[in-house]
């Protein structure tokens, strides 16, 4: 039976760091369905779930292996983020946050300076600001 499971398997793609969040992402969505008795959510999970098994019994490696690297670009950019509005929380008493009005540059100014001007080093942009 392994045996055969191994003959099946090659010249396939296998599984990833995609597949493992498509599968992740459907048992959570169909938990979600099983709770709300919503059905959109169980189709959604299926479609995942039927994703994730095309996916990796795929022979498209090449084009499996791109959807994978655009998946963990997407994922840090992402995870990037989520770490500028954790630090931008952590550090909301000590700093203003502003966005520059030019080029939408997220600026940090300290708190407690009363009105100044902020000049954004990006673009030269000055603006007046409370901080
Ligand atoms: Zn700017």
């Amino acid at each position: 039976m392994r045996e055969k499971f191994r003959q099946f398997m090659i010249g396939r793609y296998g599984t990833d760091g995609l597949n493992q969040f498509l599968s992740i992402a459907s048992i959570v969505l169909l938990l979600i369905s099983l709770l709300t008795r919503f059905s959109l959510f169980t189709w959604l999970g299926l479609v995942l779930l039927v994703l994730c098994y095309y996916r990796s019994l795929s022979r498209n490696i090449s084009k499996r292996t791109e959807e994978n690297y655009q998946y963990y670009a997407l994922k840090d950019r992402v995870d990037r983020k989520f770490r500028g509005l954790k630090d931008q929380w952590a550090n909301r008493k000590l700093y203003h946050y502003y966005r520059c009005p030019k080029c939408r540059q997220k600026l940090r100014v300290p708190r407690g300076r009363g009105r100044i001007q902020i000049s954004c080093p990006r673009c030269g942009t000055q603006f007046i600001k409370k901080s």
